[in-house]
């Protein structure tokens, strides 16, 4: 596919009451790119991943996921790009308690319609992907936290999506343990996810090639460094 994988012109975010969370937002991440989208609490970082994300639609402007318009499809076509094209990440993980390892990866696939053998096969090569071959059996309480992000990053990534998208995945590790998570999302970038990842913590964002730098619904800086920091 040639052109950005990510590509929003003049966005606008307004909700209810008068906010103006995106004010003007026009972006390009290209395929394989690794960015940082930092910025105060109330930058409007949270809208504008939802917007990239599909969870969301633009007040006005336009995101295209891939080259399609995605702020005029209808719902259940958005959901199928969603599913498809797009894994998501979170601070807490959100893995199904008392579910192990592999399984939990495995449903990632629930809404590819991909049979139960398959779906277990290719959750363990996920969970191999992210240095948990040891761990498939193991349920959310008997992981570390840093191994309880690498399984929901396979549960992200096992379905293959173009995107990646990272909500302050480090927030609840440790400075070793998040520079570990850091480093597994960029080696999915190298090879060609896109990765977008918030964060309010500039260490963390600064092992990223891309900084996106985000006040008051704008974007005020976006630095590109032919270097990541180790
Ligand atoms: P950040 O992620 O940088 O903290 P957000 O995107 O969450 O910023 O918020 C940007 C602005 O939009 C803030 O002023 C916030 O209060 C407001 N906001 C976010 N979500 C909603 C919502 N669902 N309804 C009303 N205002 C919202």
């Amino acid at each position: 596919m040639s052109g950005p994988v990510v590509e929003l012109l003049d966005v606008r975010k307004e909700y209810p009451g008068g906010v103006t969370a995106l004010d003007g937002v026009s972006l390009r991440v290209e395929a394989g790119e690794a960015a940082a989208i930092i910025g105060p609490s109330g930058s409007g970082k949270s809208t504008l991943l939802h917007l990239i994300g599909t969870l969301d639609r633009p007040s006005a402007g336009t995101v295209r996921i891939e080259g399609r318009d995605v702020s005029t499809l209808p719902d259940r076509r958005l959901s199928a790009v969603r599913a498809r094209r797009i894994g998501f990440v979170f601070q807490q993980f959100h893995l199904a308690a008392g579910v192990g390892a592999l399984d939990n990866v495995a449903d990632g696939l629930l809404y590819a319609g991909v049979p139960l053998a398959e779906r277990r096969r290719r959750a363990r090569s996920a969970l191999e992907r992210v240095g948990l071959a040891h761990r498939l059996g193991h349920r959310p309480h008997q992981l570390s936290g840093g191994e309880k992000q690498r399984v929901a990053i396979a549960r992200a990534v096992v379905g293959e999506p173009a995107i990646l998208l990272a909500d302050e995945p480090t927030g609840a590790l440790d400075t070793a343990t998040g520079a570990g998570v850091m480093g597994l999302l960029r080696e999915l970038a190298a090879g060609g996810t896109t990765v977008i990842v918030i964060t309010h913590d500039r260490d963390i964002a600064a092992t990223l090639p891309r900084q996106i730098r985000m006040l008051d619904g704008r974007v005020i800086a976006d630095d590109v460094r032919a270097e990541a920091a180790p």
